[in-house]
C-alpha cells in the first residue's frame, strides 16, 4: 500500500519506514479486531443452535436418543430387520403346515399382537425423535391417522392361515378407544378377519391372557405371534430384567415352535424392565438405571 503512496509522491523514504511500521500495527489491530468479532459471532450462533435445540427436548442428543435413533433406522432401513420379518413368518406357515397334519376337532385359531407384529409404527417412534411427542396422547393420534404400514410377510401368513381354515385374532395392548383406527388401519392393508371380535383390544387389564383364554373357548390356538414376551403367556409376565431373560430358558423349546417372535427395539417390556417400569425417574435417573446391563469386560 505504501507503494502507491510513493508512487503518488506522499511519502519520504523515512516516512515510508514509519508508515510500514504503522501499517503493520494496523493490520494487527485489524486482525485481533477481526477474529475477536468472529469468535463472538460463532459463539451467539452456537448459543441459539443449543437453544432451538432445547426447546426440542426429543432432539437432544443423549444417550437414550441416540438409542432410539438407531433402533428406528435399523427397523427402517436395514435390510436384516426386514429379513427377520419375512423370516418370521415363513417359520410360522411351516409351523402351521406341520400342525394342520394333525386332526383337531376345533377350529384353529392364529393369535397375532398388533403393534409391530402386523403393524410398523416406526414412523411414529422416528417422529418421538425429531419432534416432542406426548406419550399416549400423540400416539392416539397417530392410530387414529390409520397411517401404519404392514410388517413383511404379516399379510401374507394370515391369509394363508385363513385359507387354510384358521381363524385370525388380533390381541393388542392397544386401548379400546382406538379400535376405530385400528379396524381402518388393518382393513385398508387388507389384513384378513380385521373386524369387531377379531380385534381385542386393552379394556383394563395389560395381560393379554384373558383375551386368549377366551379365544380358546372356541378354538384350538395353533401359534401366537407377536414382539413382545407378554404376546406369548402368562408366564412371560413379569417385570425384572433377570426374570426375564430365565422365563426364556424356561420355555425356550416354544420358540420357533407355537411362539414366533418378530424383531423389536424400538420399545416394549424389555425396554421397561432396564428401568424398573419407573416413569417418574428424570432422563438421567433412567440413564443411570438403564445403563447398569451393560456388559463390557
Ligand atoms: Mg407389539
Amino acid at each position: 500500500m505504501n507503494d502507491i503512496f510513493k508512487t503518488l509522491g506522499l511519502l519520504t523514504n523515512n516516512q515510508e519506514g514509519k508508515m510500514n511500521k504503522r501499517i503493520k500495527y494496523a493490520f494487527l489491530f485489524v486482525f485481533i479486531i477481526s477474529c475477536l468479532l468472529l469468535i463472538s459471532s460463532s459463539n451467539n450462533q452456537n448459543t441459539e443452535k443449543i437453544e432451538n435445540v432445547e426447546n426440542q427436548e426429543t432432539i437432544k442428543p443423549t444417550l437414550e436418543n441416540e438409542a432410539s435413533l438407531m433402533a428406528v433406522l435399523w427397523c427402517q432401513a436395514s435390510a436384516e430387520y426386514r429379513a427377520l420379518a419375512y423370516q418370521a413368518y415363513n417359520i410360522a406357515r411351516l409351523r402351521l403346515d406341520e400342525e394342520l397334519q394333525i386332526d383337531r376337532n376345533q377350529k384353529r385359531a392364529v393369535i397375532v399382537d398388533i403393534d409391530e407384529t402386523v403393524l410398523d409404527n416406526s414412523r411414529y417412534n422416528a417422529k418421538e425423535i425429531t419432534d416432542k411427542q406426548i406419550y399416549p396422547d400423540d400416539f392416539y393420534k397417530w392410530i387414529d391417522m390409520a397411517k401404519a404400514e404392514a410388517i413383511p410377510g404379516a399379510k401374507e401368513f394370515l391369509d394363508y392361515a385363513v385359507s387354510k381354515g384358521c381363524d385370525v385374532f388380533y390381541i393388542s395392548n392397544r386401548r379400546v378407544r382406538c379400535l376405530d383406527g385400528t379396524l381402518r388401519n388393518l382393513q385398508k392393508l387388507g389384513f384378513p378377519q380385521a373386524e369387531e371380535g377379531h380385534v381385542l383390544l386393552k379394556e383394563d387389564i395389560s395381560s393379554k391372557e384373558g383375551r386368549r383364554q377366551k379365544v380358546a373357548k372356541t378354538h384350538y390356538i395353533t401359534l401366537l405371534i407377536g414382539d413382545n414376551l407378554i404376546d406369548f403367556s402368562e408366564v412371560f409376565d413379569i417385570r425384572s430384567v433377570e426374570g426375564r431373560l430365565a422365563s426364556v430358558e424356561n420355555y425356550k423349546e416354544n420358540f420357533g415352535k407355537n411362539f414366533i417372535v418378530l424383531p423389536n427395539p424400538m420399545h416394549g417390556a424389555w425396554f421397561k424392565a432396564l428401568y424398573d417400569y419407573d416413569r417418574n425417574l428424570s432422563k438421567e435417573e433412567r440413564t443411570q438405571k438403564i445403563i447398569r446391563y451393560l456388559k463390557s469386560y
